[in-house]
């Protein structure tokens, strides 16, 4: 039944473009910290680009997701 097939075209498609709004929302939304502990005083929160812990100043290897 090809009406079938493509109603089911259309919802995958449908389907596909919400998530990749989500993301985008997401993306667009999400603020510009990173979950990382410090190894020294715990905090949670960093710039993405955090060298040092703005806490106590302690060196951070946060991993980078090289998004630039
Ligand atoms: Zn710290």
């Amino acid at each position: 039944m090809p009406g079938t097939v493509g109603r089911l075209i259309t919802v995958v498609i449908m389907i596909f473009g919400v998530t990749l709004f989500l993301n985008l929302a997401k993306a667009l939304l999400a603020p510009s910290k990173v979950r990382f502990p410090c190894p020294v005083c715990a905090l949670q929160r960093h710039d993405v680009d955090a060298v040092h812990c703005k806490a106590c100043g302690t060196v951070l290897n946060i991993p980078d997701e090289g998004m630039d």
